[in-house]
């Protein structure tokens, strides 16, 4: 794990989180990134940190996933582990317990458009989900509990494209920006906060084996009676209405096609901030 602090313009002390995965570049580019523009501690003009993190070097060197266990079923982890990532996550969910608020970039097999997740919403989180340019977020409280936004509260992760691209890098990198600005620790544009629809992820689709084929794309509603996915062993017909994929994806998971969701709501920006922009 690298660690690496700059200034914030504010007396917020935030982290970003990239490369928990091994085979998503992104995250670590965008994290040097975000090293290279950002000023020195003591330059920035507040009292808080923004804490860099490059999470999982050896599975970034090897270009997979991760060394011996997935990082972001790991949590909260376990110091004694012979596992690395199992030990890593808890070395990971200290270096950012002291954050304000916490960023986890992250890119998928799925395709556009990008997303956030949380599992807990304090006040951190929605201030974090609605100043950044996405127009749905996750909630993933009843999903599993093992991953770092349901150990780590004020943690939000980001989809921001697809694994490997270019475009996941630009958006990523942008959307770091507007993280860091909606917590005062960047002060070179002011913030701009949105609604963003709330999508409640509802259960997981199993794969089982064979050509697998999926007929829906993330977010795009699922009339009811038709079939989202299909493959050898699975024929996947949703029964009732307002179901949205997340996470769809032919060949990017092993086990599932995606996961059900279901619109349930809007989550509107923080109440303390003004001249809200309508975008
Ligand atoms: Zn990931």
């Amino acid at each position: 794990m690298n660690v690496l602090d700059r200034g914030s313009a504010g007396s917020a002390t935030v982290a970003v989180v990239g490369g928990i995965h091994g085979d998503e570049p992104a995250g670590e580019r965008i994290v040097d990134r975000l090293a290279d523009t950002l000023s020195a501690p003591e330059a920035a003009g507040g009292d808080g940190t923004v804490r860099l993190i490059v999470a999982n070097e050896p599975a970034l060197a090897a270009g997979t996933r991760y060394t011996d266990t997935d990082l972001n079923r790991a949590f909260p982890g376990d110091a004694d582990s012979d596992d690395y990532e199992r030990a890593l996550a808890v070395r990971l969910a200290d270096a950012i317990a002291e954050a304000d608020a916490v960023l986890a970039i992250h890119t998928s097999h799925s395709a556009p458009p990008p997303f956030a997740i949380y599992s807990h919403l304090t006040e951190s989180v929605r201030r974090t989900v609605t100043g950044m340019p996405i127009d749905y977020v996750l909630d993933s409280s009843g999903l599993r509990g093992t991953t770092l936004d349901s150990a780590v509260e004020n943690t939000v992760s980001v989809e921001a494209g697809r694994q490997g691209s270019q475009e996941a890098v630009e958006f990523g990198y942008e959307a770091a920006l507007a993280f860091l600005r909606a917590h005062g620790a960047l002060a070179d544009e002011p913030p701009s906060f949105t609604e963003t629809t709330i999508v409640e992820g509802d259960e997981e689709v199993p794969k089982g084996g064979g050509d697998p084929h999926v007929y829906y794309d993330n977010f795009e509603e699922i009339p009811a009676g038709n079939v989202f996915a299909r493959d050898d062993v699975y024929t996947h017909r949703v029964e009732e209405s307002g179901v949205v994929p997340v996470l769809a994806s032919e060949d990017g998971y092993e086990s599932i096609f995606g996961i059900y969701g279901r619109i349930v709501g809007t989550l509107s920006p923080p109440e303390d901030v003004e001249g809200l922009s309508d975008g």
